[in-house]
């Protein structure tokens, strides 16, 4: 057996799990570019779950998706967009009625407020046109960075950030890419380690592997082909050593 071979079989677990390579952690360039491989392979179209057909339907959805399931949005989306099919016809919508339709989605005061606010200055300042820059999006009664990065990214195909959601929070600190709480700082984080030209396919990444995979709760670690690079506190099965 050659000194390779026997190194190898020595660091293998009972388990038999590959031993982690030892010293590659953190933001280590190799161990990111690790990462992002793996979620190449388990997600190669990861795509935004929201349906849409243009991008005011795609602002109007995101903001219907804070504290809501992408499927309950969705379900919410078709009578609401067949009832208000431009940012005129809800810039004048009857606010009572604009809840009521919204309603399932939770907060629907504060979003029908958010909904009309973003269409009226649409309609006014920029014409009817969502606008494509991350300045002006966030110009936008309703809408911070988060919405204006899933406009920009899945819209426009334009990289402006990484949108953090609560998957992309949770596991970009499981994954130990970031140390931070706060969104603003987590999404800095993110781009200083992924490349530009993935930016938006990892935020679909990470969130489709948050929701199939590494659930908040109770994450599949045993399903999960982040595994051998992942050391979460966490996680449901014992890393290999
Ligand atoms: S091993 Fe577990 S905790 Fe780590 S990324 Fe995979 S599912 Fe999440």
């Amino acid at each position: 057996m050659t000194p390779r071979k026997t190194a190898r079989k020595r660091n293998k677990k009972k388990s038999g799990r590959p031993a982690r390579a030892p010293g590659i952690t953190g933001i280590h360039p190799r161990r990111v570019a690790a990462i992002l491989d793996k979620l190449n392979a388990a997600y190669p179209a990861a795509e935004c779950e929201l349906h849409h057909e243009n991008p005011f339907q795609l602002l109007v959805s995101t903001i219907l998706s804070a504290q809501c399931t992408d499927e309950r949005v969705n379900q919410v989306s078709v009578p609401l967009f067949a009832k208000y099919p431009t940012p005129e016809s809800l810039a004048h919508a009857n606010p009572s009625e604009l809840e009521q339709c919204i309603r399932p989605t939770g907060f629907f005061r504060n979003k029908t407020k958010s909904i009309m606010g973003a269409s009226k200055k649409i309609v006014e300042e920029f014409a009817g046109q969502v606008p494509k820059s991350m300045e002006q999006l966030l110009t936008l009664p309703g809408v911070a960075r988060k919405t204006a990065n899933v406009v920009l990214g899945s819209a426009f195909g334009i990289a402006s950030g990484v949108v953090v959601d609560t998957h992309v929070l949770r596991l970009s600190r499981r994954l130990d890419l970031t140390k931070q709480d706060d969104p603003r700082k987590i999404e800095q984080d993110l781009m200083k380690v992924v490349p530009q030209d993935r930016w938006i396919l990892f935020s679909h990444q990470l969130i489709w592997h948050g929701r199939r995979v590494c659930q908040a709760r109770k994450p599949k670690c045993l399903e999960c082909n982040l595994e051998p690079l992942c050391y979460a506190k966490d996680r449901t099965v014992p890393p290999a050593r």
